[in-house]
């Protein structure tokens, strides 16, 4: 899940003659500043992405995660998962990734969890999926995938603290499915979890 991709900046809706949107300042009734193309007067919004990704999980419970092949935190594990593509589905988008990720092929089943993570304006989407298959293999991203049961989960080597985060609410809900999406855990779900450890 890099962090530090720059969301296309849509120059391509300036003017043909336009330097492009190169000016930062408040636009008129607005409250904050984005770059504008003085040109034209073009404002290029940015908005928070949304990155979609799954705790996938064979028949025997046994869960898939993907060891990084590039930065940020690369060597360590993590759920499968990434930024949307344009005209996909959240859904769609989440069983892509494990296809890149893990050559895992899955079927979507319900929103675990929902993260805000605005310090780096993103919002993530993670589903409960199973398995079709027990075999997967590391793709480009990935250095290494396996089938983790609960008591061999690398909690010191995961990638993200949102990885953490879905693999508790996981394992909170098992047996369920009607359960409403979680969300960031309380101070008081972290000291929980952080106990188990
Ligand atoms: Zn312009």
């Amino acid at each position: 899940m890099p962090d530090d991709t720059i969301p296309d900046d849509n120059s391509s809706d300036c003017g043909p003659n336009c330097g492009g949107p190169r000016v930062r300042g408040i636009p008129p009734g607005e409250d904050r500043e984005r770059l504008m193309c003085p040109d034209c007067g073009y404002i290029a919004y940015q908005n928070p992405l949304i990155v979609v990704g799954a705790v996938a999980t064979w028949e025997d419970g046994r869960i898939l995660l993907c060891r990084r092949a590039i930065e940020p935190r690369k060597g360590f594990w993590t759920l499968p998962a990434g930024y949307m593509e344009e005209r996909e589905s959240t859904r769609e988008g989440a069983a892509r990734e494990a296809w890149e990720e893990a050559r895992a092929r899955i079927d979507i089943d319900h929103l675990l969890a929902i993260y805000d993570i605005p310090r780096i304006s993103q919002v993530q989407m993670i589903f409960r999926a199973r398995l079709l298959s027990p075999d997967v293999e590391p793709g480009p991203e990935s250095l290494e995938v396996g089938l983790f049961a609960w008591k061999d989960i690398p909690w010191s080597e995961l990638a993200f603290p949102t990885v953490v985060w879905a693999l508790r609410e996981h394992h909170e809900r098992l047996g369920r499915s009607d359960c409403a999406p979680a969300v960031n855990p309380t101070p008081d779900a972290l000291a929980r979890w952080e106990k188990m450890l």
